[in-house]
């Protein structure tokens, strides 16, 4: 009989295209799956019930999986170093195999994880799976880590890429002794979101399953990766490929994502099809610079990377964070944005840029309260990405440019140009005229008999307002 080695998922929710599990199929015949429901991260107060529900649906469709290959997923309810040890013991596994993480948090609780196997004897095995390159493979000439993206992007780019894995088959699970020993070592029936206290009303954006995210994948490159490069930035037409949450839980190999580029650009003649498709090579990219950079300066997970921004005197209005939220800040564009996040967990690109720099740059608010409702709220919530995205918009990241402002109006007017994906977030607003809905030129009148607020800040002053800060800012540092 074959020793028994455990597998344990954390964002690899799937069988096929998983390095660690692939070789923990080779090690061992007798592979058996784990999920840790954490409550260390199911405790946290920026938790997205979407995100839960998305999750617990994966789970229950990578069960279905893993029965299918042969064997099982267990799911554990209990903090990661004392549960996994402990079933690792219990069930006499030889070996616990597992895809490494990038995140601060994960990075120590793998290391606790692991010295607490060890002291048992078992052995553990680690890999990089959910970057096309593992962070200390992708260096500056000169051994050091990338904090600008271009230069990052140029050396990625080149580096050969891994095919797709092999699929987990043939496995062999845990006899019905072996079960009930699982279960004595806390092993449990999988608990639905509402069990665990999330409680999603709407559809998930994306459906759960390895199924879905192929096929949301087959479906972008057989038609929308060619016109990525002129479509993704509208956000009323549907031009991006809405894999964000497949990627983020791991439900898609990125090896498999890789390869369904490359077949995009053999099958096509066209050099704007050709562009499209690079251009979303780059977007892969820019993923994997942020999981980068966060797993060399861990330090961003708490605060900015400029001086200037250390301690920058923001405004910080609850009611003005509040009309944020709730979309009602009376600029239509970042009000059907936030209104999109509230609605289905998920908000188009351009609009996250657009509602970011209007938090941090016109209503003055710290972008970490930005950062943490987008948490709270997004499907596709991920420590790397989002907090990229929000020390770019705030520019106190790694970002040469420092102050990128976005004006709302100018940017209704090049990506919404006939509000549509105004009119459907704000349908209150529907009969107002386009002109209006992009300049947010809406007359008092018309505004009360829609009930919808007056603007609660002034573009230009505020703008101003935040140049002035941060020259100050900038001068303190000089003169220190
Ligand atoms: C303020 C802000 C917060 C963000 N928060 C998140 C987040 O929590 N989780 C998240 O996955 N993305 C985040 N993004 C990046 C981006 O908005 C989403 O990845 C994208 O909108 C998801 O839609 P899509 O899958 O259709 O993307 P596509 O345009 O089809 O892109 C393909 C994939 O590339 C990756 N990607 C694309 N753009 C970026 C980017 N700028 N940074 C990192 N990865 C990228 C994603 O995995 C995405 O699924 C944020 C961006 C900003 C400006």
């Amino acid at each position: 009989m074959s020793d028994l080695v455990l597998f344990w998922h954390r964002r690899d929710l799937r069988i096929s295209d998983n390095i660690g599990l692939a070789e923990a199929r080779r090690r061992s015949q007798k592979v058996v799956g784990v999920f840790c429901l954490d409550p260390n991260i199911l405790s946290r107060d920026d938790v997205a019930p979407a995100r839960v529900t998305y999750l617990i649906g994966n789970l229950q469709e990578l069960q279905q999986r893993y029965r299918a290959a042969g064997s099982q997923l267990l799911v554990l309810k209990t903090e990661p170093n004392r549960g996994i040890p402990a079933l690792a013991e219990a069930l006499n596994a030889t070996a616990v195999f597992w895809n490494q993480d990038v995140e601060p948090y994960s990075r120590e609780r793998d290391r606790t994880v692991a010295a607490a196997l060890r002291e048992k004897g078992v052995e553990v095995c680690h890999f990089w799976d959910q970057l096309l390159h593992a962070p200390k493979d992708i260096t500056t000439g000169a051994g050091q880590p990338y904090t600008v993206y271009t230069p990052f992007w140029r050396n990625w780019s080149r580096k050969p890429k891994a095919d797709p894995y092999e699929t987990l088959q043939g496995a062999v699970g845990l006899t019905d002794p072996e079960q009930k020993i699982a279960q004595q070592a806390s092993a449990i029936e999988l608990p639905t979101a509402k069990d665990l206290g999330f409680v999603w009303h709407e559809d998930l954006f994306v459906a759960p399953g390895e199924k879905t995210a192929q096929e949301l994948l087959e479906a972008f490159c057989d038609r929308a990766i060619s016109e990525y490069g002129e479509q993704r930035n509208f956000p009323a037409t549907p031009g991006t490929s809405h894999l964000s949450a497949p990627l983020k839980f791991g439900v898609i190999g990125i090896r498999t994502v890789w390869a369904a580029t490359l077949a995009a650009l053999e099958n096509t003649r066209s050099d704007e099809a050709r562009d499209g498709i690079q251009t979303w090579q780059q977007e892969l990219a820019w993923r994997e610079f942020y999981q980068h950079v966060m797993y060399f300066f861990p330090e961003l997970a708490d605060g900015p990377y400029r001086e200037p921004f250390k301690a920058f005197p923001w405004d910080n209005q609850p009611e003005h964070f509040q009309a944020w939220c709730e979309g009602r800040t009376g600029y239509p564009i970042v009000d059907a944005a936030m209104r999109q996040l509230n609605e289905i967990g998920w908000m188009h690109n351009r609009c996250r840029m657009i509602v970011a720099s209007f938090l941090t740059k016109d209503l003055l608010i710290d972008w970490r309260w930005g950062e943490k409702y987008f948490m709270q709220n997004l499907i596709d919530g991920d420590l790397s990405a989002n907090n990229g995205g929000w020390q770019w918009s705030a520019s106190s990241g790694m970002d040469p440019k420092p102050l990128r402002i976005f004006n709302p109006a100018s940017q209704a007017k090049k990506f919404d140009p006939d509000a549509e994906y105004i009119r459907k977030w704000l349908p209150e607003l529907r009969n107002i005229e386009t002109a209006d809905l992009i300049s947010g030129n809406i007359a008092v009148e018309e505004r009360d008999r829609c009930g919808y607020p007056t603007p609660i800040v002034d573009h230009n002053q505020q703008q101003k307002r935040f140049k002035e800060r941060f020259q100050q800012q900038k001068g303190k540092k000089t003169k220190e």
